[in-house]
């Protein structure tokens, strides 16, 4: 498939839109990138989960205490994904590269691959955002329709309830198949993976097999199997749960925008518009939310600003929001995390019914 080109003449809105934003870091004296309050997320996240981790492993308790852990554990790696490893892998953690490279790693621990994901997520996600057949992200056909130009199945008719559980699978799946599927084929979806050297091969290998150490053997080792299977599986399902549901309720609602990519070689778009109409936000008034999922409920900023670390993004809502009345571009929002997900399941029934 041929990659979509969006249209480039005149386009107003953006330059204007990055203007806004300029001046805001110029007149502020700041930086784009984290400050105080992202360390303080990076030095809560990350000591919480290797305490959780070390109380499950080396002390005794009822079984409930470790299953509502096994939860928190989950619930906390991907606040770890949304807050410090999403912004290190878009580089807009630290202004040093090599802290965003290093934080960028946080993904190898919790089982995916940062040279993978940079890819999958960076150039394809962020380019070809919702363009089916490009947008590895809603490439979940024959168990999931995520938009009309997917082929239907008579499975689709309960979608809207039976996603849960494959939401709640998806980031085991994602540690312990799809790596390896876009590893050995070489391949995000319909794009070619970049060519990886030794190092890149290395880093692959090595972190699975910690994985492997870290999150099977040793934990089996100390509390055994079936605790250990019980655990994983929760953890698994809380992690992939929210991962998913954060990703969906910015993409798949009932405001957005897809393309066919197999028929629609060019956008009449510009690019900056193609993301506002592709994209939606939901509870950005809510400070307990926006904490947790890294700002990625502000996912407009964050698809016209993805080098801007999350911090900034209520600042940036205001610029964006303006420059979207002004050029008449959609700005897509829900008040709130619910209104968003009925929104969400509203959209997965329409598409499951033929
Ligand atoms: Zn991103």
């Amino acid at each position: 498939m041929s990659k979509i080109t969006f249209e480039s003449k005149g386009s107003l809105f953006y330059s204007s839109m990055k203007e806004g934003v300029a001046d805001y870091f110029a007149k502020n004296d700041i930086k784009p990138t984290g400050n105080v309050y992202l360390y303080i997320k990076l030095f809560t996240l990350i000591p919480a989960a290797v305490i959780i981790y070390g109380l499950l492993l080396f002390v005794k308790m009822d079984a409930i205490f470790a299953i509502l852990l096994c939860a928190l554990e989950g619930l906390i790696f991907s606040f770890i994904g949304f807050n410090v490893m999403h912004d290190a892998c878009h580089g807009s953690f630290s202004s040093k590269k090599w802290v965003n490279n290093f934080l960028g790693y946080s993904l190898n621990a919790l089982g995916g691959n940062a040279f993978i994901w940079k890819q999958k997520h960076n150039v394809v996600h962020h380019t070809y955002t919702n363009v089916d057949g490009i947008d590895d992200d809603i490439a979940k056909l024959p168990v999931i329709r995520q938009c009309e130009s997917q082929q239907w199945n008579k499975m689709h008719r309960y979608q809207h309830v039976y996603m849960f559980l494959v939401y709640g699978l998806s980031s085991f799946l994602w540690v312990g198949m799809m790596d390896f599927a876009k590893y050995f084929t070489k391949k995000i979806h319909n794009t070619e993976l970049q060519k990886m050297d030794f190092q890149d091969h290395f880093i692959f290998w090595l972190s699975k097999v910690l994985y492997v150490v870290f999150y099977v053997a040793l934990p089996i080792y100390f509390v055994g199997f079936l605790p250990w299977l019980a655990g994983f599986f929760i953890m698994h399902l809380f992690m992939g749960l929210v991962l998913a549901l954060v990703f969906q309720l910015a993409h798949v609602v009932e405001n957005t925008e897809f393309i066919d990519g197999s028929i629609i070689a060019k956008s009449e778009d510009e690019w900056a518009v193609h993301q506002v109409k592709t994209t939606s936000n939901f509870a950005t008034h809510n400070k307990v939310v926006s904490w947790f999922v890294g700002g990625l409920n502000f996912q407009v900023e964050h698809h016209l600003f993805p080098r801007v670390s999350h911090v900034h993004y209520p600042a940036l809502s205001k610029i964006v929001e303006a420059n979207c009345i002004k050029f008449n571009v959609p700005y897509n929002q829900f008040p709130t995390f619910t209104s968003a997900l009925v929104s969400h399941v509203r959209f997965m029934k329409h598409l499951g019914e033929k």
